[in-house]
């Protein structure tokens, strides 16, 4: 069985030298879009790549403002920030997630609770979310969401699209409407990812993207902020230092941060950006390939969920068991062929330990069992 699967990833590859989980591409204007920054001088915080980078990441996601950061995490934190999060407050979000989301909600001082997964997107549930809420939540006559057992306030509800794949975002928008509840999606995983063939990232009032150098697109570390007009126009100032514009004044008016992208790095994402089509399409044709191996064995390979286009970000199985899921683990990166189990659950780190949720069973389940398998472009669609 494993050695099937080693010998199928070695065969879509056609190498018999280490295979990555993912593997960035870089065969379009890279080099020559860098090398212009280098070139006119402005690699920094400055210059036209990074206005072109966001006006580029709105029009092909559909977000009225993108507004371009440091790092994905970065623009979690100023988004859930922008959403009105303050210090002391809870922020619903999953436990089957990177570190970074329950990071950026720490950082407003607020506190992430747990709230269970669907099986069928591997994202936060709105059964599980509306059933947190009705047994925990109640609204203040102004409308406010809080904690009935605390009193604290629950700020905002973070879903996170895991490995690319849609939550199920009509059900989530229905419980976060009823509880006030403003959503603040993490897209970083799901660039390309279309539900009901609109834009992930862009349902809730706030979504954000990663440019890490292990997703999609990368621009080495980076960040983008999707947003309405007004929250897009707060973004910016917020994550430039809070510099009011004037033609030589330093004048602050409010706790800004610096998260700028630097224009060497939105250089590389205006080329990468050009190529996303392309590595969806390889990328959704390997999805297909390990489908079709995984087919008729016990071993489920996980598929996107309805109405929803993937970008099959990080290809997923479901082994039957946790022995098996360390067998296919244990023979595939012995053989040079990379596979990793998703993250622990935030919930068992010792940071996040003391944090509501609600039981989390079907996160756990999931979380013994999911392999992710190398899943960068296929050599046939390099150039
Ligand atoms: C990659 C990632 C982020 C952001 O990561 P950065 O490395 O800070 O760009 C946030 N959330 C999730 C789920 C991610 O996978």
């Amino acid at each position: 069985m494993f050695d099937a699967l080693v010998q199928f990833v070695r065969e879509q590859y056609r190498t018999l030298e280490f295979i990555p989980l993912h593997a960035p591409v870089f065969q379009g204007h890279e080099s020559g879009y860098v090398q212009e920054t280098i070139s006119s001088t402005f690699v920094s915080s400055v210059g036209p790549f990074v206005d072109r980078f966001e006006r580029d990441t709105a029009a092909y996601t559909g977000a009225v403002r993108a507004v371009a950061t440091v790092n994905g995490t970065a623009a979690l934190h100023a988004a859930l920030l922008l959403a009105g999060t303050e210090r002391g407050d809870l922020v619903i979000t999953q436990a089957l997630t990177f570190v970074a989301t329950c990071n950026a909600i720490a950082y407003c001082g607020a506190e992430p609770v747990f709230v269970d997964v669907d099986r069928y997107t591997l994202g936060l549930s709105p059964v599980a979310l509306q059933a947190w809420l009705e047994s925990n939540a109640r609204l203040d006559d102004d409308g406010t969401c809080r904690d009935k057992s605390s009193d604290r306030r629950i700020a905002a509800c973070v879903p996170m699209h895991t490995f690319g794949h849609p939550v199920d975002l009509d059900g989530l928008l229905a419980v976060c409407g009823r509880w006030n509840l403003p959503m603040v999606e993490d897209a970083a995983e799901s660039l390309g990812s279309l539900y009901r063939g609109k834009h992930t990232g862009v349902f809730g009032l706030l979504g954000t993207l990663s440019f890490n150098g292990n997703k999609i697109i990368t621009t080495g570390g980076g960040g983008m902020i999707l947003a309405n007009e007004e929250l897009g126009i707060r973004a910016k100032h917020l994550t430039t230092t809070a510099k009011r514009p004037h033609p030589f004044e330093y004048v602050h008016d409010e706790l800004g941060f610096n998260y700028r992208l630097p224009n060497l790095n939105a250089a590389l994402g205006c080329a990468q950006l050009e190529q996303l089509e392309l590595f969806i399409a390889s990328k959704r044709e390997l999805a297909t390939r390990y489908a079709d191996h995984f087919a008729d064995s016990d071993f489920e390979f996980f598929r996107e969920p309805e109405h929803c286009r993937s970008n099959y970000w990080l290809n997923a199985v479901i082994c039957p068991d946790r022995t098996q899921r360390d067998g296919l683990l244990n023979a595939s990166n012995q053989a040079g062929v990379m596979t990793r189990p998703i993250w622990q659950l935030m919930c068992d780190l010792p940071i996040y330990a003391h944090c509501r949720h609600d039981g989390l069973a079907q996160s756990r389940w999931l979380s013994e069992r999911i392999v992710n398998l190398p899943s960068s472009v296929l050599p046939e669609h390099l150039s």
